[in-house]
C-alpha cells in the first residue's frame, strides 16, 4: 500500500531505462509483434546498433558484403514465406545498392521491405550537405510498391503496419520504409510507446471472385477443344498448391508452368506439357493463366508463339490485380482475387459433370512431348570431353532427383536455359532464378535467403559471369555456415570464352574472363570446400559429397569454353550483334 501522501510510483520509482524506450527499440518491437524474426543487411552509420539491439533482441541478422545481395535474400524469404523479407542497409549507396533489390522485388511481386537509415531531414531538403545527404524516400517511390517515412517515435507502429500490409496485401511487391537517425534516437515514454505499436490482423485478406466470373471461366473451359493451364509463379506463391492440383487433375487439363512454378505439381507429372511447350502455345485455343502475366517471358500472348495463324485464342486469367488484365491481348474471362480463393471456385464450377478435353488433343501434346523427350535424353546420353552444358547438367540432374527436398537457386545465360529445362523439379517454391527481368546477380543472395529462410540445402547452379555479381557472399555462406553448395559453370567467359579482340590490341575480349579460374579456391579463403570437376562423373561425386556435408562448397564444374550461344535464348534481343554481322 502507498503510504499516504506518496503515490505507487514514486513509493517504488521505476528505474530510468524502463521509463522510456527509444526509436531502436520501437523498430525491432514492432517487427517481432509481427511474428518477423530475421533480418537481412548490412550495418554501418547510422543503423549498426539497430542490427546490434535486434540480434540482442532475439531477432536472427545475417551480415551480407553488398545490400543488393541482403536484399535478394530478403525478397526470396518473402517469396518463400508470404510474409515480407526485411532488409536493413545504411543511407545513400547502401540504400542505392539495396533498392536494386527492391525494384527487382517489386517486378517479380516479392513481398519485402527495404529499412534504410537516412540523414538528417532538414539538412536533405535544403540539400545542405550532410554525410551521405540523399532523398532516398522520393528515389524509392518509382522502383516500390509504397514508400514511407516516419519522422517521430511514435508513428513507428503506424509506419511499420503501413510497411507489412503494403507488401503482401493484392499484389506483394517491395515497400520503401525510411528511418532518419535522428529518429531511431528520439525517445518516448515507453508504455505510449508499446501503446502505439500495432499488430497488423489479416495482412493479405482472402479476395473472393466474383461467382459471375467464375461461370464466365468455366464456360469458356467447357468450350475449348484445345485447353491449356499455364501456373505462374504468382500460382506457387499463394500457396494454394491443393487447390491447384485439384483443378489440374479434375479438369484433365494439360499445364505448363513457368520456370518458378516448376514443382508446384512434380515435372514428371503426365499432365506437365512442359516437354512440348512450342506445342501446346500455339495449338492450344483456350488457355488458363494463373499467377502468370502475359509479359515478354510468354511473348506478349502473341505472334508465332502463340500459333497466330491458328486464329485467337481465349484466355482466363486469373490474378490478384485487375489491371493486369487485357495487358498485352484481350482477356475472354477475368477471374480477379487470390489464387487460392479463385481455384476453389473453379474447382466448384466443374461440377460433376466436367467433360475431359478431347482424346485428339491429349494424344497429340503426349505424342510431342514423348517425341521431345526422346530427343533429349539422346543429347543428354552424349558424354563429351570436355564437358558440355548438357552433360553436366545430367550429372546434377541424376543427383537432384533423388533429393527433391532441396532447393534451387539457377542463374546465368546458357547456364539458366539449359537448367531451366533439363533439372526437374519436384516440390513448390523449390526453384529461385533470375524472374521477371531475365536478369544475372540473384545467386548468392537468393541461396543464403533460402539456407536462412527453410534452413534445408541449397544448390545455386550459376553461369560464371553471373556468379561474379555476387561472388564475395561465398564469406557469408561460410560465416553462417550455410548448406549452400555453388556449382560454377566456368566456360572462362560471358557466354563463352573463345571470343578475341578484332583490334589484335592487348585487351582482351569484352565477353572473356581469365582462363582457367578455380573458383574453387575463393571459397577455400573463407574455410569453406572446394572441389574441381571437369568430368560428369567427378562433378556427381563432388555434389553427392557437398549435400551429405551440408557444409558450404563450391565445384568449379569447368566446361567447354566453347559451348555456349551469345545471350543464350534471347540472341533475338540483341540488335548490336546481328548489326555488326553485316
Ligand atoms: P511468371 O513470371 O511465373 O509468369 P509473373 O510474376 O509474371 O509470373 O506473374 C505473377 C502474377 O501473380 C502477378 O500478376 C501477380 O499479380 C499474381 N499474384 C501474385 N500473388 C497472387 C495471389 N496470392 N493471388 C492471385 N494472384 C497473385
Amino acid at each position: 500500500m502507498a503510504e499516504a501522501g506518496i503515490n505507487e510510483a514514486q513509493q517504488n520509482p521505476v528505474p530510468e531505462a524502463q521509463q522510456t524506450t527509444d526509436g531502436f527499440h520501437l523498430v525491432i518491437d514492432a517487427l517481432k509483434l509481427n511474428d518477423i524474426d530475421t533480418i537481412f543487411g548490412l550495418v554501418g552509420i547510422p543503423i549498426t546498433d539497430l542490427a546490434r539491439l535486434a540480434q540482442a533482441e532475439g531477432m536472427r541478422f545475417i551480415g551480407f558484403r553488398h545490400e543488393q545481395n541482403a536484399g535478394n535474400a530478403a525478397a526470396v524469404a518473402g517469396y518463400m514465406t508470404k510474409k515480407p523479407g526485411i532488409c536493413l542497409t545504411v543511407s545513400a549507396p547502401g540504400f542505392l545498392n539495396g533498392l536494386t533489390a527492391l525494384a527487382n522485388a517489386t517486378t517479380n511481386c516479392f513481398p519485402m521491405i527495404l529499412i534504410s537509415g537516412s540523414s538528417e531531414r532538414e539538412i536533405v531538403d535544403l540539400q545542405q550537405g550532410d554525410y551521405e545527404e540523399m532523398d532516398q524516400l522520393n528515389a524509392a517511390k518509382p522502383y516500390a510498391k509504397a514508400a514511407y517515412r516516419v519522422l517521430h517515435a511514435e508513428d513507428i507502429g503506424v509506419g511499420i503496419a503501413r510497411a507489412i500490409r503494403a507488401a503482401v496485401s493484392g499484389r506483394p511487391g517491395g515497400v520503401y520504409l525510411d528511418l532518419p537517425a535522428k529518429l531511431l534516437a528520439q525517445t518516448i515514454d515507453a508504455v505510449k510507446g508499446q501503446q502505439s505499436l500495432i499488430k497488423v490482423v489479416d495482412a493479405a485478406p482472402r479476395q473472393i471472385p466474383a461467382p459471375d466470373a467464375v461461370q464466365r471461366a468455366i464456360e469458356v473451359l467447357r468450350n475449348a477443344k484445345r485447353p491449356l493451364i499455364l501456373l505462374g509463379k504468382g500460382a506457387a506463391y499463394a500457396q494454394a498448391d491443393a487447390q491447384i492440383r485439384e483443378l489440374v487433375e479434375k479438369s484433365g487439363i494439360p499445364y505448363l508452368p513457368m520456370s518458378m512454378a516448376k514443382g508446384l505439381l512434380p515435372d514428371t507429372h503426365e499432365q506437365s506439357a512442359s516437354a512440348a511447350r512450342s506445342f501446346v502455345l500455339a495449338e492450344s485455343d483456350a488457355v488458363v493463366l494463373i499467377g502468370a502475366r502475359l509479359n515478354w517471358l510468354l511473348s506478349h500472348g502473341k505472334g508465332k508463339t502463340w500459333g497466330a495463324a491458328a486464329g485467337p485464342k481465349k484466355f482466363v486469367q486469373v490474378d490478384i490485380a485487375p489491371t493486369e488484365i487485357d495487358s498485352n491481348v484481350a482477356i475472354e474471362a477475368p477471374v480477379i482475387g487470390d489464387i487460392g480463393s479463385c481455384v476453389e471456385a473453379l474447382v466448384a464450377g466443374l461440377g460433376t459433370d466436367f467433360p475431359k478435353p478431347p482424346a485428339e488433343w491429349l494424344d497429340a501434346v503426349a505424342e510431342r512431348k514423348n517425341k521431345n523427350l526422346e530427343k533429349m535424353a539422346a543429347t543428354l546420353a552424349k558424354n563429351p570431353s570436355p564437358m558440355n552444358f548438357h552433360s553436366a547438367l545430367r550429372a546434377i540432374r541424376d543427383v537432384l532427383k533423388t533429393r527433391p527436398d532441396i532447393n534451387v537457386v539457377n542463374e546465368g545465360a546458357n547456364t539458366l536455359d539449359y537448367a531451366r529445362s533439363i533439372i526437374d523439379m519436384y516440390q513448390p517454391r523449390k526453384r529461385f532464378d533470375s524472374g521477371t527481368w531475365g536478369i544475372m546477380g540473384i545467386g548468392m543472395g537468393f541461396a543464403i535467403g533460402a539456407a536462412v529462410t527453410s534452413g534445408t540445402q541449397v544448390v545455386a547452379i550459376e553461369g560464371d559471369s553471373a556468379f561474379g555479381f555476387s561472388g564475395m557472399e561465398l564469406e557469408t555462406i561460410c560465416r553462417y555456415n550455410l548448406p549452400v553448395c555453388t556449382i560454377v559453370f566456368n566456360n572462362n567467359g560471358v557466354y563463352r570464352g573463345t571470343d578475341v579482340n578484332p583490334s589484335g590490341g592487348c585487351d582482351v575480349a569484352p565477353t572473356v574472363f581469365v582462363k582457367n579460374a578455380r573458383y574453387d579456391k575463393m571459397i577455400e579463403a573463407f574455410g569453406g570446400i572446394g572441389h574441381q570437376a571437369t568430368t560428369p562423373e567427378e562433378l556427381t561425386s563432388a555434389l553427392l559429397e557437398a549435400i551429405a556435408s551440408g557444409k558450404p562448397t563450391l565445384i568449379n564444374a569447368v566446361i567447354d569454353e566453347s559451348a555456349g550461344t551469345e545471350s543464350g535464348r534471347l540472341t533475338n534481343l540483341n540488335p548490336q550483334s546481328a548489326a555488326m554481322k553485316k
